[in-house]
């Protein structure tokens, strides 16, 4: 492990405050995505280890934690991401040697998680009831109340901004933690926990348990004594969740990703527009929830964004996460399989242009991003999520034929909007099915403020922002009779 210099070692598990090994499960191996070599090993976390997690999860509520105020607990996180903004560095090259990442998005992640810890640190205060008008003599109230112990899946292409967003709200509400990162992706996970333990964080917490989805994963869905889970990651995965949380009544939020479309109309500021339009699918190697994977152009502007967008395209590096170039290799060889069976669906769909590899050693998981042009809106390849820097270009004739389209899939996550048109940016903020609409913009995976989450398959429930807040905790009516 001397190429990553850890602090702490990944074959444990923390539990209750401590580093332990994995009760039953022993190790798995751990991967560099760039050369595809094995660097080391991660704990195999099973049922027994959930078990232990989720008992010190429990245990923790009614220590100190449970009798904090919520200033107080706003203050350890604040802290938090102090420490976290100071060690961005370490996570960076964490992050970028798991995962694949090129530094510089590594780093973008790491400086997210600080941010994430600072919002809802400042958050955790705020968060008022309200008094309800009711008969004579009485005086009605609501309390925003923690779950109790929530269980955190998360998956592997943006750990660190998908832990400041789902356990940086739930701490901040009062709720105890137990966290099952990706396998793929769990060191930052572990680090950040480690973090929180040095900024003050009450043992038991904040628990975090690797391993396997269908062994860890499956087991903390499953559990009992888990009051609330929040899930990011694919539809299947994300449906049996659903149904592990429904068997035990208890609320889930479903981050399941999208096929989301930005609109480009004959007006729009193409300068600015050109950017956001190749970046918002190819970040992170198009392994965004909130990639922007389709792109909507105005038959009198098509020929010109097609050919602007090839160039840039054609421009595009890619290579290992160290060297830092705009493309990065994808996060496993079973994911690299996944894109490469897409793009073999291509037939005789134009390629419009494709990225160069450079310097990208034999065995890292590559994928060269690839833009294709001439695609139908209901081929397979403008329907389903790709999670691979891949972009297909539509041709539509004006709004209406614009808004079908875009919301011609299953999903509903994210959409932007080109056009200088005030009124028609109104009508298609309006039109759209999705949970966020930019207006000349586009925020893949970004937005710490902003409230995000699905419709349709994109799936149900809000993160980030404020009103993550709300989806932490469950709301109790007091009926005071006073006379
Ligand atoms: P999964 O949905 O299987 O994995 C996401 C998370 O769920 C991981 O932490 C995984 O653990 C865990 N998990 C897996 N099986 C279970 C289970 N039975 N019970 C509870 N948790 C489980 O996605 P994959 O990693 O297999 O990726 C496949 C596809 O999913 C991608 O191609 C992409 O389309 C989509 N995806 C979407 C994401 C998003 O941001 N919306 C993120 C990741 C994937 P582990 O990895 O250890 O098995």
């Amino acid at each position: 492990m001397t190429d990553l210099a850890l602090w702490f070692d990944p074959s444990k598990c923390l539990i209750n405050g401590e580093w332990v090994a994995p009760i039953k499960g022993g190790t798995l191996p751990l991967y560099d995505p760039s050369n595809g070599a094995e660097i080391g090993s991660i704990a195999r976390g099973t049922a027994e280890d959930i078990d232990a997690a989720v008992a010190a999860a429990e245990a923790a509520r009614s220590g100190p934690w449970g009798r904090m105020s919520a200033a107080e607990r706003g203050r350890i996180l604040m802290r938090l991401g102090r420490m976290v903004e100071e060690r961005v560095d370490d996570l960076t090259r964490i992050e970028a040697i798991d995962v694949g990442k090129p530094l510089k998005q590594a780093r973008a992640d790491a400086v997210a998680l600080a941010r994430y810890c600072e919002f809802y640190g400042g958050a955790a205060d705020k968060l008022l009831g309200e008094t309800i008008p009711y008969l004579d003599g009485y005086t009605v109230y609501t309390l925003r109340e923690p779950h109790g112990v929530t269980g955190h899946i998360v998956p592997w292409n943006y750990p660190m901004q998908i832990i400041g967003r789902s356990v940086g709200a739930a701490l901040a509400t009062g709720n105890t933690c137990v966290l099952k990162p990706a396998e793929d992706a769990c060191l930052t996970a572990l680090a950040f926990a480690d973090m929180a333990k040095a900024a003050g964080l009450p043992d038991g917490v904040l628990n975090v348990v690797p391993g396997l989805g269908a062994e860890a994963g499956a087991a903390l869905t499953a559990h009992p004594g888990v009051h609330h889970i929040s899930f990011t990651g694919s539809v299947g995965t994300g449906i049996m969740v659903q149904e592990a949380a429904a068997k035990n009544v208890v609320p889930v939020t479903l981050e399941l990703g999208g096929k989301s479309p930005q609109v480009v109309f004959g007006d729009a500021d193409l300068e600015r527009a050109l950017p956001f339009l190749v970046n918002a699918g190819i970040q992170n190697a198009g392994q965004t929830c909130s990639a922007s994977s389709r792109i909507l152009v105005h038959r009198s502007v098509h020929d010109e964004v097609l050919e602007r967008m090839a160039a840039r395209y054609g421009a595009l590096q890619v290579g290992p996460a160290m060297a830092d170039l705009d493309v990065g290799p994808l996060i496993s060889a079973k994911q690299q399989g996944l894109v490469s069976g897409f793009l073999g669906m291509a037939g005789d769909l134009e390629t419009a242009a494709q990225g160069v590899l450079r310097d990208a050693p034999n065995g890292g998981y590559y994928v060269r991003p690839t833009l294709l042009a001439g695609v139908k809106p209901h081929h397979p390849l403008a329907q389903k999520e790709i999670f691979g820097p891949v972009q297909v270009v539509i041709p539509f004739d004006d709004e209406d034929e614009a808004v079908a389209i875009a919301n011609g899939t299953d999903y509903g996550l994210v959409a932007s909007v080109w056009t200088q048109d005030g009124g028609r940016q109104m009508r298609l903020a309006r039109a759209i099915c999705a949970g966020q609409v930019f207006l000349n913009n586009y925020g893949a995976g970004g937005g710490v403020e902003l409230p995000f989450g699905g419709r349709g398959k994109s799936g149900h429930g809000r993160e980030k922002g404020f009103e993550a807040m709300y989806g932490f905790t469950t709301l109790k009516t007091v009926a005071a009779w006073h006379g």
